[in-house]
């Protein structure tokens, strides 16, 4: 079946194709680990899980790279402000070094609690600086960059189609960005390749390059080392939308501009999640909420959380409340709850997954990843006629694209080895019509605590 994305670049849904058959490159923007990741965060983190695993299921091989921003991203847009690391540093009292380390590990037992595949690479901004460099050298040897009291800049008035991806109106950005101050840059939306550690004190992070002591901006990395580990795979970039009008608009100038060529065929972009009232969340709110203080001290599993996005289409804003909490929690409880209920109801009937519902499910998720179709065609399934022994493993196989563990419910009831090898046995006589060996294990199954019902779908075990 064939596989539709929205596409940022060309704003519509495209037909995806990859660049080497039947494998893609996917690199997501990572975390800038000098804080905890709030809902909203990892809202962009489950839609890319989602993405990557629909990939999978349509049968692609996904090499996915995603960078952990541990220097340079700083806290106002466009080059201003202070690098958020050192002021997570300075918040703690700890080294940006060891607050780097920290936050990674905190992303990465929350992605893990949220069931995302964790990236084939993972790779720090700290980790790639000789690439990084390179680059700004390949960019300075073309005539693409500046000097200014502060850093080294890429000058996007000779980058044509520097708005591509945004569709701003260049003009108007140009009006929009001058508000912030930095006399020296030739035009407003101009952005730091190299800033210079400053003269008066000495930065925790910083490193020697042909241009003077100091550190990568912020944008840098994510062209490097998608260059780096992509290669010639630049199939899809993602990033949640408030990366479009800077981060991404300008790794696309400073790759193409180095390279010559396309930089990326799909940029997909997952929305923000919104408190109920209308706030966009961010770290500096007061609604700060995070996969702990939301979920974990509630005593609710994260992955109601991750049921609850499906809900929501990955390019609409999200509405979340205390009841949507609840709701999310009660709706992966229900889900669990009827697949328990297909798991009890029958053994050794047809293992089949429904063409029908299979069809109808990559329908929905082949159509630019849309799980709240998806997520009905899972309810339409399980209250259908299909049997259960059916309904069973095409509610595991769909899992392999939602990843709520419902794997685990059908281990959950694994029966002892003794008692399985019975009911093995029994099918086979069954199908075989060994009666008198069948009614044999029937009494020792049973002998063993447990129920024996022949039904139409196959044999029902039931713990008595
Ligand atoms: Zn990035």
């Amino acid at each position: 079946m064939k596989l539709y994305f929205y596409n940022t670049l060309t704003r519509q849904k495209e037909e995806f194709y990859s660049i080497k058959p039947g494998e893609v490159g996917l690199y997501t923007c990572g975390p800038t680990v000098y804080n905890y990741a709030h809902i909203g965060n990892l809202r962009t983190y489950i839609f890319e899980d989602i993405l990557k695993r629909v990939l999978i299921y349509n049968g692609y091989h996904v090499k996915h790279v995603m960078n952990i921003t541990d220097v340079g991203h700083l806290s106002g847009d466009r080059d201003m402000g202070e690098d958020k690391m050192e002021q997570g540093a300075a918040r703690e009292g700890k080294n940006a070094w060891d607050i780097a380390d920290y936050y990674t590990q905190a992303f990465k037992k929350d992605i893990a609690r949220l069931n995302i595949v964790d990236p084939d690479i993972w790779v720090k901004a700290t980790d790639t600086l000789p690439e990084q460099i390179a680059l700004v050298k390949r960019l300075e040897e073309k005539g693409y960059t500046y000097r200014t009291a502060d850093g080294i800049y890429f000058d996007t008035s000779k980058f044509k189609d520097y708005t591509k991806l945004s569709h701003q109106d260049l003009e108007a950005l140009q009006e929009g960005a001058r508000v912030e101050r930095n006399p020296e840059k030739r035009n407003p939306t101009d952005f730091a390749l190299w800033k210079f550690s400053p003269k008066d004190s000495k930065r925790q992070m910083e490193w020697d390059s042909p241009w003077g002591v100091g550190f990568p901006g912020w944008h840098l990395e994510c062209s490097a080392m998608s260059m780096k580990f992509l290669g010639d795979q630049l199939d899809i970039h993602c990033g949640g939308t408030d990366h479009i009008d800077v981060h991404h608009t300008n790794e696309i100038a400073q790759s193409e501009a180095a390279t010559g060529k396309r930089f990326f065929n799909f940029w997909m972009h997952g929305a923000f999640l919104i408190i109920a009232g209308g706030k966009k969340m961010a770290k500096s709110a007061e609604n700060f909420l995070t996969l702990e203080n939301a979920f974990l001290s509630n005593d609710i599993n994260p992955l109601s959380y991750r049921f609850a996005s499906f809900l929501t289409h990955y390019r609409k804003p999200m509405e979340f409340s205390d009841e949507g909490i609840e709701a999310a929690r009660n709706g992966l409880l229900h889900l669990q709850n009827q697949v328990r209920q297909v798991v009890a109801a029958g053994i050794g009937g047809d293992k089949a997954i429904s063409a029908e519902y299979k069809n109808k499910f990559l329908g929905a998720v082949n159509d630019d990843l849309n799980m709240p179709r998806a997520m009905a065609v899972i309810q339409e399934m399980l209250k259908s006629s299909v049997s259960d022994t059916v309904k069973l493993t095409t509610i595991l196989d769909f899992d392999r694209v939602v990843g709520l563990n419902l794997d685990q419910l059908d281990q959950e009831r694994a029966l002892p080895e003794a008692v399985q090898s019975r009911v093995d046995a029994r099918i086979t006589s069954r199908t075989s019509k060994d009666f008198a060996t069948s009614d044999r294990l029937r009494a020792e199954i049973e002998a063993m605590g447990y129920l024996v019902q022949d039904t139409k779908d196959g044999m029902k075990i039931i713990k008595k």
